[in-house]
């Protein structure tokens, strides 16, 4: 239960004075559902309210207050022009000017003969001083409701940036004193304000530094942010610690077989990662393991050994992939390799109903499929296994840590293995899967060849259409996407087929469109279709960037490659290079080329090491899309910016262990302010698995 002291700040906005239906619809939209958001809600600059230059000396372009008496009202001569207001102080004459403005208010404002203090940004022409539009007018005696300085926030349409500011500094009142849940010692040592303050510094600034990345307010807020995340990872990571899971150990028989079946000899790396795998299964304590591995690195070699060697263990393994047509993938590929070892294989998806499934669920309860392939679908209600001993998770970036937490809550607590295509580099890893334990697959298998990559645009589609022509007479394959532009399926989708039927007036039947809205089994077809070479071309929307393995393909061409997220372009580009005849990647641009869009292709073109690729994005574009986009189990940070906050990110690590470690339950004084913290930034899980025991 959430501690009382935080119940005004989970208060629905509408609380707040001057917060009706309609504003706390508006604020909704910018994400402010709770009073807490708004506390939350971070300026996006700062206005410095503070220069009194006195008229004459007002500079162009500045934000200046001035105390002005109003001389007269004048409305506008002809349509098109604004109403202005003359006034002077003792240096000189100001002209404030309205576009639409009512006489009638105005004149209330400004009556003639009266003193006012206005605010807004001064304009000078042909000797004229002007104000359009003032963002502040107010009496003398009301001189301190212009803020000296002004934190400016986002914006949304009908929500008048005053009610907004208003509507925040209600959130502060009713933010209560809270006790000090980070250390002394830390907070001594980096001078951090306590958390009321830092909040009060932030949205009534008295510097024009509190947006800095080093202020003390500021950093003290993102390391609030960075800690309760961290925590939460720890307590996860600890509860998993204090129940242990079953040691998994055979006799190496079916790890053997695999091994025996193989067409290839393993990587050195594969070898490596699967011991780093199998010592975690023989221990009770259970395995949480991400493995990374670029694309084409073997990442599904490793989780067939690993499969078998809890088969051996007498348990079952369940692999889940985000699609379904990535989990078909899987089974399609493991199946050799699992027979040869005598394994059986079964696959179930959200398609698999009625008969079919519940003979799927039997065979999974009564322990006759020793592996099982996927989609969430394996973790419905209703599925039941016999023994699951371990989960394998692929492409793991559109899961989080909930996810995480309740898929192994299934069964006798299996070992979990993660495998992620996406490189990630350390300090990401460290806010997302804080709480696991790292594998790498750096070296990629033998006999695959580079793929050549260039980068042009799209006025040479001409081109590229006529060695697309012909690729298809030689008998060659060819991935053509289509991005996510418009972010709706509909648009996009009406790309894609517009970009198949051209093609398909060029080609013939040999094209193929695939797409995410399309009914799965129809989106099994045309990749079955696609493998076995009836079609030849195919066009795709990104469904195909995970999972599909075609070894005779050798052209990925991807249209508009500037809107797509680096890491998604190398998991594309390893579609292709599969076998070991030539491949091309074209990435076709729409210009003009901004100058990082630029930078960016060219790294893809001058690089094929995914994690060289992933910093080059990361640093370019910044970390939140380094996953592409929204689906990433990258938390969505307030304060905290993960590219630059790598120290307090290091602290709050240490720091979360240590709590981890000196305080597992919370339940000391800090403790107590831990755990409000953890329910400032939504770890209500972390919080659960605490009284959960
Ligand atoms: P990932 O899932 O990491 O992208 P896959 O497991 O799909 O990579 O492997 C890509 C291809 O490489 C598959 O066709 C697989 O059979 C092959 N492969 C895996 N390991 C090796 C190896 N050690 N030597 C040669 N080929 C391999
Ligand atoms: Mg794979």
């Amino acid at each position: 239960m959430r501690p009382q002291i935080l119940f005004p700040l989970f208060a629905n906005t509408d609380v707040l004075a001057g917060v009706g239906p309609k504003v706390a619809q508006n604020l909704e939209k910018l994400g402010a559902r709770h009073v807490l958001d708004l506390l939350f809600m971070i300026p996006n600059t700062l206005v410095d309210r503070r220069s009194r230059p006195g008229i004459a000396n007002a500079i162009d372009g500045q934000i200046a207050s001035f105390e002005v008496e109003i001389e007269e009202h004048v409305p506008p001569p002809r349509r098109g022009l604004p109403y202005r207001v003359r006034a002077h102080d003792d240096t000189g004459f100001l002209t404030l000017a309205w576009f639409h403005g009512r006489p009638d208010y105005l004149l209330r404002q400004l009556p003639p003969g009266q003193k006012r203090i206005v605010s807004g940004k001064v304009e000078r022409f042909s000797g004229e001083i002007q104000m359009l539009h003032p963002d502040y007018i107010v009496t003398p005696q009301d001189a301190d409701e212009i803020p000296a300085i002004e934190p400016v926030y986002p914006m949304t349409q009908g929500l008048a940036a005053k009610t907004l500011r208003k509507a925040i500094t209600g959130a502060l009142e009713r933010a209560p004193e809270l006790d000090e849940w980070i250390d002394p010692g830390l907070l001594a040592a980096k001078g951090w304000p306590a958390w009321r303050d830092a909040l009060m510094a932030l949205h009534q600034p008295t510097d024009l530094h509190v947006l800095d990345e080093d202020n003390p307010a500021r950093c003290r807020l993102a390391y609030d942010e960075l800690l309760s995340r961290q925590l939460a990872l720890a307590m996860v990571r600890a509860h998993r610690r204090s129940k242990p899971g079953m040691p998994l150990t055979g006799d190496g028989s079916k790890v053997q077989a695999i091994l025996d079946a193989a067409p290839f000899t393993p990587t050195g790396a594969q070898t490596r990662v699967f011991a780093e795998i199998e010592a975690d299964m023989a221990v009770p304590e259970r395995m949480m393991r991400l493995l990374q591995g670029d694309v084409g690195s073997g990442k599904t070699f490793v989780a067939a050994l690993a499969a078998a060697r809890a088969v051996e263990a007498g348990g079952q393994c369940a692999l889940m992939a985000p699609t379904e047509i990535l989990a078909r993938q899987h089974a399609h590929s493991l199946a050799p390799l699992l027979a040869a070892a005598g394994l059986k294989l079964g696959i179930l998806t959200g398609r698999d109903k009625g008969k079919d499934r519940a003979r799927i669920l039997e065979q999974l309860k009564s322990g006759e499929i020793d592996v099982i392939c996927g989609t969430h679908a394996l973790f419905q209600e209703g599925v039941e296994f016999h023994n699951l001993a371990l989960v394998i998770i692929d492409e793991q970036h559109r899961f989080g840590v909930s996810d995480r937490l309740r898929l192994t809550q299934k069964g006798a607590r299996p070992d979990l293995l993660v495998m992620t295509a996406t490189p990630i580099p350390r300090t990401l890893a460290l806010a997302v899967y804080g709480d696991m334990d790292l594998s790498k697959l750096d070296e990629k298998p033998p006999g695959r060849t580079p793929v050549t990559t260039r980068v042009m645009p799209l006025d040479r589609l001409e081109d590229v259409i006529s060695r697309i022509g012909k690729l298809i007479q030689d008998g060659g394959r060819a991935y053509w996407v289509c991005p996510l532009v418009e972010e709706s399926d509909k648009v996009d989708l009406a790309a894609a087929e517009d970009r198949y039927h051209d093609l398909k007036a060029r080609f013939g039947d040999r094209i193929g469109l695939i797409h995410g809205r399309m009914p799965a089994p129809e989106k099994e077809r045309l990749s079955q279709a696609f493998k076995n070479g009836d079609i030849q071309i195919l066009v795709a929307t990104t469904v195909v960037e995970v999972g599909m393995d075609v070894p005779e393909a050798s052209v990925m061409v991807i249209e508009q490659a500037e809107r797509f997220g680096l890491a998604q372009l190398h998991q594309l580009r390893g579609r292709v290079g599969r076998s070991s005849q030539t491949s091309a990647c074209l990435l076709l641009y729409k210009p003009p080329l901004g100058e990082i869009a630029r930078k960016r292709l060219e790294t893809l073109r001058n690089t094929d090491d995914g994690f060289l690729i992933a910093e080059t994005d990361w640093k370019l574009r910044g970390m939140g899309d380094l996953l592409g986009m929204r689906q990433s189990g990258l938390p969505r940070n307030r304060f905290a910016r993960l590219e630059s906050d790598t120290d307090l990110l290091e602290t709050a690590n240490t720091q979360a262990r240590m709590i981890a470690q000196s305080d597992p339950d919370l339940s000391s004084k800090r403790g107590t302010a831990l755990r409000q913290l953890l329910y400032l930034f939504e770890q209500d899980q972390a919080v659960r698995l605490l009284s959960s025991g």
